[in-house]
């Protein structure tokens, strides 16, 4: 049985979708949950209950990273597990493709991790203890017409936590990856029902997948219990891609 009692834990874009059951499943287990996204709550950090809190923060924005990540240190002392969630879609063919949405979405999906790691792996690598789990999706690992942006940001994902895991594994934190099939939140809710229907032809296991399927990998992943796992891609994605 998983246990995070005495642990604290930063996901971002945690207001609704797979982040919300992340940070939630990670309370439920005993950990204290710092819910950071671009839109909800204040400034600072609010208290929602005694093992909740929410803050405000656009992941894009290294300056405000930094601010928030010292404060959530400050008032809680440390963080144990970060999980980097936060992530956009702006699709359209390369051909179209707009300059602002490919850098918007690199810069959430690819940016953000970075900025987010950046300032909160130092205070592990004093802690001798850390767990970073980012979330990329299948579609960077199989590519995806139409998401030329996305997936760019999802494979670069990939590659920055197999570089980070190696950077830091000698200071017993592991790093790794859940890469997401298609799973039924607001993010995929926006496909048409053609698209929802190829997608679903796709999957084995016969089902669109849950945002608790995800949460099982990521928190998993962020236990102790997965301390001898680093550097890989796990795959929630009902065999879509093997
Ligand atoms: P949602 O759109 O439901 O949730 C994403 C959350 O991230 C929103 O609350 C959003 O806030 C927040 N967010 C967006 N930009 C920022 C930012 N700059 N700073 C802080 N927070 C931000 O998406 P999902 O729950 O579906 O996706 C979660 C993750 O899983 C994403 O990284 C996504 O790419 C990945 N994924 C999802 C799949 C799926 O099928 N759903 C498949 C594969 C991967 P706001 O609403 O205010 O914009």
């Amino acid at each position: 049985m998983l246990e995070f009692k005495g642990q604290v834990a930063l996901v971002t874009g945690a207001a609704q979708g797979i982040g919300e059951t992340i940070a939630d499943r990670i309370e439920s287990l005993g950990g204290l949950t710092v819910r950071a996204d671009f839109r909800e709550w204040e400034e600072s950090l609010t208290e929602l209950n005694q093992l909740r809190y929410g803050v405000r923060l656009d992941v894009t924005d290294s300056g405000q990273v930094k601010k928030t990540v010292k404060q959530v240190v400050s008032e809680f002392g440390k963080i144990d597990i970060l999980v980097n969630n936060a992530g956009i879609t702006r699709d359209g063919l390369l051909v179209r493709m707009k300059d602002e949405d490919w850098r918007m979405v690199l810069s959430t999906n690819l940016d953000g991790v970075f900025y987010m790691s950046r300032e909160v792996v130092p205070g592990m690598m004093k802690k001798r203890y850390g767990r970073v789990v980012n979330i990329s999706s299948v579609v960077g690992q199989m590519g995806n017409p139409g998401q030329a942006n996305y997936v760019s940001s999802k494979a670069g994902v990939i590659g920055l936590t197999k570089s980070m895991a190696r950077e830091v594994a000698s200071r017993g934190i592991t790093v790794n990856a859940v890469a997401p099939g298609y799973i039924a939140t607001r993010m995929t809710e926006e496909l048409n029902e053609k698209a929802k229907e190829q997608l679903e032809n796709m999957i084995p296991l016969g089902r669109i997948g849950t945002s608790e399927d995800i949460a099982n990998g990521v928190c998993f992943l962020a236990s102790r219990e997965a301390g001898y796992i680093t550097g890989q891609v796990l795959g929630i994605n009902g065999g879509m891609y093997m």
